[in-house]
């Protein structure tokens, strides 16, 4: 059988965290997580859908339906029909869900845009023996480190470490949500994970936009102290919010 892959929604919008703030992505929200962070606000795309929304607007307005899953020359035509709309998301964002669950498909698939699309790969990072087969075709990878003070996962720190080994030649950075309740010993242990395997990956702390049972951002005077403190471990630390939350879009 030939590779499919379960879509829950293709839209072009702007990056909206990290670093790259602000580039123009098409986005390809893969469907299925294997973790239930309690702050997720992707909650739809936990499990596998039966059908994928493919908005043609930046506002989020217009969409087509389309049924799960699809084939790599139907997702080619898809985003290649968007692009050509949009001609300026010359960058293509796989987000989740985790879409390393999805590597098989990705292995496939990567190749056949190679050249055309700036790959981008938002993770988790929890599953590294997926990353190393599709490497070779992104640019950008955006790790996200699960504090459990926060989510309530438990961490993957031998996980995330294997994770960041691979990925280190490319373009990388890694985000760790903060919030309110945010553990200093957890977010010590994170900056000596990553100081461990290069200690200038840009780390960026992202204060949580309450969603669920996740309620409480974390005050600026916790953030100010946050950075002085993982700047002893770390060249780089950002502060950086949701953008696309703050901005109302996708
Ligand atoms: S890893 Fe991402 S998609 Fe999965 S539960 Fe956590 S926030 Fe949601």
């Amino acid at each position: 059988m030939s590779a499919q892959a379960n879509i829950t929604e293709i839209f072009p919008s702007f990056q909206g965290e990290g670093p790259y703030v602000g580039i123009p992505q098409l986005f390809i929200r893969f469907g299925g997580c294997h973790l239930r962070c309690a702050y997720c606000d992707e909650p739809q795309s936990l499990i596998k859908q039966s059908s994928c929304k493919i908005f043609n607007s930046i506002d989020g307005s217009t969409f087509d339906l389309r049924s799960n899953p699809f084939t790599i020359p139907e997702l080619t035509s898809w985003v290649e029909g968007i692009y050509e709309k949009f001609p300026s998301h010359q960058s293509v964002s796989l987000t989740g869900g985790e879409p390393l669950l999805h590597s098989s498909f990705l292995r496939e698939w990567l190749p056949q845009i190679h050249g055309r699309f700036q790959i981008y790969l938002e993770t988790s990072g929890t599953q590294p023996e997926r990353l190393a087969p599709i490497l070779f075709w992104m640019n950008t990878i955006a790790m996200d480190i699960k504090l459990s003070s926060v989510g309530g996962e438990s961490p993957f720190w031998e996980e995330q470490e294997a994770f960041l080994k691979i990925a280190q030649d490319k373009d990388l950075f890694v985000k760790v949500v903060c919030g309110a309740e945010t553990s200093i010993e957890e977010l010590e242990r994170a900056c000596q994970m990553v100081k461990k395997v290069n200690p200038k990956i840009p780390f960026v702390l992202q204060p949580v936009t309450p969603f669920g049972t996740v309620t409480h951002a974390p005050t600026s005077d916790q953030l100010e102290h946050w950075q002085k403190l993982c700047q002893n471990y770390l060249s780089r630390v950002l502060i950086q919010p949701q953008a696309h939350k703050i901005l109302g879009i996708k």
